[in-house]
């Protein structure tokens, strides 16, 4: 789908910001509420409740999700026109806060240190703004609010729903939001291509046979074997991955043995692999397979490897990418968007969203003000805290994708 710029945009776009600010309190408002009462996974009752609390009374189509508590909202645009999808994440995490805030997690075990509570709020004032100018629209705006991201494979259980059949047009374009307090507020962080890592957890098995630790000729032991297993993979890893094509296999957990003077039946290796294309993703998955078993097979043993899929690379739409950029810069102005150098190995499930349709995500600095963003809290610490003003950018960031391919 080929983008359209009318030459009025720029007037259409160049109030965002104000209008964003102008609806700010109601934003601060729900992320509080979410902030207060944080839940975990797939299935967020409450959080689900506070979004359509917030929603009710814009003129939104609303599906509730029957697998998830994801909510899909469409707006209609006065005109005909191609359908674009905006995404927002709900849930938080398993930890407990201590920030001190006023309106810190009322729960004591879940925290959103994530920021996915600034994710909806600013997506719920997206809809507010967007639903205000409907009349500028040609086309439709599916509001994807999705639960179970932190390692829950929401996106794709709303995909297996029906998402993108919302409208009855497959979205055109996607496009996400991701909060980070190791940027300043305000500031937009984009990237051409790759954004985030793949995240596959493998487990490696070595099968010996027991016996007594002073008899290991009567036995096959499996602990130098799995140790062995351990460096022929970082070598194998340094030797066949181009340096500029990454990945990373972490072997972060070894279980074997009872005691001093037993050799085990059994080793196991449990580990993560990352890398940033789908390429080097199936290059280590093959290569893990043939070191660990080849190796166990030069000794006289077996192993087996098991992978668990995780989320997928996260890749960019150059074009997307493109013309965020563009609207990032006439919407918040252009020293506040920069070019990212590399990828950063966490995985996001919006993944899933951009295997099926042209997408881009960014990260949107929301370090606050008292702190530097080289030293502040991260997303995922007990004691990170967000910009809130920050938030205003988010939501005209998400309102000017819209406007860029709906407007004028
Ligand atoms: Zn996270
Ligand atoms: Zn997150």
């Amino acid at each position: 789908m080929g983008h359209r710029r009318s030459p009025n945009l720029p007037a259409m776009t160049n109030s965002l910001l104000s209008d964003a600010r102008a609806i700010l309190d109601d934003v601060v408002a729900l992320r509080r509420r979410l902030h207060r009462q944080p839940e975990l996974g797939n299935d967020l009752p409450k959080t689900r409740e506070a979004v359509l609390e917030a929603l009710e009374g814009l003129p939104l189509d609303i599906t509730l999700h029957e697998t998830t508590s994801g909510i899909a909202a469409v707006l209609n645009g006065a005109g005909d026109g191609p359908t674009v999808l905006l995404r927002g994440d709900m849930d938080g995490l398993p930890l407990t806060e201590d920030t001190g805030l006023d309106f810190a997690s009322e729960t004591g075990d879940t925290m959103h240190a994530c920021g996915h509570d600034l994710h909806t709020a600013m997506l719920f004032g997206a809809a507010k703004l967007l639903s205000g100018r409907r009349d500028q629209l040609n086309g439709k705006v599916v509001f994807m609010f999705q639960p179970g991201e932190e390692g829950y494979a929401g996106a794709k259980f709303m995909l297996d729903e029906g998402l993108l059949d919302t409208t009855g047009d497959t979205p055109a374009a996607g496009f996400a939001i991701h909060v980070t307090s190791m940027y300043a507020a305000g500031e937009v962080h984009i990237r051409h291509g790759s954004l985030l890592a793949s995240a596959d957890n493998l487990t490696v098995t070595v099968h010996g046979s027991g016996g007594h630790a002073s008899a290991p000729h009567k036995a096959l032991d499996p602990i130098p074997i799995a140790a062995e297993i351990i460096l022929a993979t970082q070598v194998a890893i340094t030797r066949s991955i181009d340096v500029f094509d990454p990945g990373v296999v972490t072997f972060a957990k070894l279980t074997a043995g009872t005691t001093n003077n037993i050799i085990p039946p059994t080793a196991e290796l449990d580990g993560t692999i990352r890398a940033v294309s789908e390429e080097t993703r199936a290059s280590i998955h093959e290569l893990v397979e043939r070191v660990a078993t080849n190796v166990a097979a030069a000794h006289g043993a077996t192993a087996t490897v098991v992978f668990k899929q995780g989320y997928p690379v996260s890749i960019n739409d150059s074009e997307i990418v493109d013309s965020v950029k563009d609207m990032a810069g006439r919407v918040l102005g252009e020293d506040a968007v920069t070019e990212m150098p590399a990828p950063i190995m966490g995985a996001e499930d919006w993944s899933y969203v951009m295997q099926k349709i042209p997408g881009a995500m960014v990260f949107l600095g929301a370090c606050p003000a008292d702190l530097e963003p080289e030293t502040a809290p991260a997303n995922h610490s007990n004691l990170v805290r967000f910009d809130e003003d920050a938030m205003a950018s988010g939501v005209a960031l998400y309102s000017g994708f819209v406007i860029d391919r709906l407007g004028g």
